[in-house]
């Protein structure tokens, strides 16, 4: 099934009498609030102040998609279909949550919808909204050398309850591509702190399922805690003898031990990511093919090493290799089979010392991005 929402095909004008609800006026000023607010199933209502997206989570795996529509200045949208994700951990099994939905700007309401009540679908409404960050020390690390911003950078915070995912490391034998199916509020930042109150609290997995998200930017943001926030995926960073220590996340269901996370910001089900963020793509898939001694061209044999199941995988997989869904959509894929050998073009690059020191600019227009 497809974890991608299906974007609103048009939009209908609706009667004066339908608009219930006065439009939101979003505060301007980047409040520390953390809004959680569960929605009603099934009647449209006014969704809270400072919410910017909504979530479906379901009391027993569900198979059909949920329904949200919304009325944004005074226009009706068709529905948009949420479908259970498999973006979680071997331990929270699919069809227990969606992926995120972004309310649009000038939202006066918000109707969720699901057609099996045995489900228990819930719905949330959520945001990623902290005050200013400015200040943070060690808001950036040097990841293989490229600048990832640090958990203490972009703010996340610890749940109520505590981190209660217990840590563990296991050899890396893969990395997987994913978007995020979810447009982005005006701060990535925001977008990535929203994810991580989602899966942290709200799917109490008690942090994020991503190793690394990178926006439209380019900027790329660390994920699941290491326990050490200068040391973004793995235990250490890698020392080059094979030795490397990944930290298990939680993002291609049962195919998660050993796989590195990415996501890139945003729903590409038609659209391609930004030129800027395939370029960190690259960047970062050739130096962590550099460091683990992979073939970015190659598949292989992946066992995952808590159940000893086994797959035949591309060492660079999208998520669709993986699991049954569309990440990371259409838009994605169009551009993902001259991926490989762009990152192995940039490796032999690098290794030619024709980007000497991995400098963030030098050499990247020496190799031709899929447009
Ligand atoms: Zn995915």
């Amino acid at each position: 099934m497809a974890t991608a929402s299906t974007a609103a095909l048009g939009a209908v004008a609706l009667p004066s009498a339908l608009a219930a609800f006065a439009p939101r006026t979003l505060p301007q000023a980047a409040a520390d609030v953390d809004v959680i607010t569960h929605i009603p199933i099934g009647a449209p209502v006014a969704p809270p102040l400072s919410a910017d997206y909504v979530g479906v989570t379901f009391g027993n795996a569900a198979t059909k998609p949920a329904r949200v529509r919304f009325i944004a200045n005074g226009t009706q949208s068709e529905w948009h279909h949420l479908a259970p994700s498999s973006h979680c951990p071997d331990t929270h099994p699919v069809g227990l949550s969606t992926d995120l939905l972004l309310i649009p700007d000038g939202c006066s309401s918000v109707e969720v919808a699901h057609d099996d009540p045995s489900t228990q679908p819930s719905a949330v409404a959520i945001n990623g909204r902290v005050r200013s960050l400015t200040g943070v020390p060690n808001s950036t690390t040097r990841f293989l050398s490229i600048p990832v911003v640090t958990r203490s950078g972009w703010g996340a915070q610890t749940p109520a309850g505590g981190n209660t995912w217990r840590r563990s490391f296991r050899r890396p034998q893969m990395i997987t591509v994913h978007h995020s199916a979810t447009a982005l509020w005006s701060s990535p930042a925001a977008t990535v702190r929203a994810i991580y109150r989602y899966h942290a609290t709200t799917l109490g997995w008690g942090d994020v399922g991503y190793h690394l998200l990178i926006d439209p930017a380019g900027t790329i943001y660390a994920g699941r805690d290491t326990g050490n926030d200068q040391s973004p995926v793995f235990r250490q960073p890698p020392s080059g003898n094979g030795t490397a220590e990944l930290v298990t996340a939680g993002h291609a269901y049962a195919l998660n031990g050993g796989n590195i996370g990415i996501c890139l910001l945003g729903d590409f089900s038609t659209s391609r990511p930004s030129r800027a963020a395939q370029t960190s793509l690259i960047r970062v898939l050739a130096a962590l093919c550099a460091a683990l001694g992979f073939d970015p061209t190659a598949t292989v044999n992946y066992t995952e090493p808590d159940t000893g199941a086994r797959y035949r995988v591309p060492i660079i997989a999208q998520h669709r290799d993986l699991n049954d869904t569309s990440c990371p959509g259409a838009g994605a894929t169009a551009a993902f089979a001259a991926l490989r050998s762009t990152v192995a073009a940039r490796m032999s690059a690098v290794t030619a010392g024709l980007d000497a020191g991995l400098n963030e600019e030098s050499g990247i227009d020496q190799i031709t991005l899929a447009e």
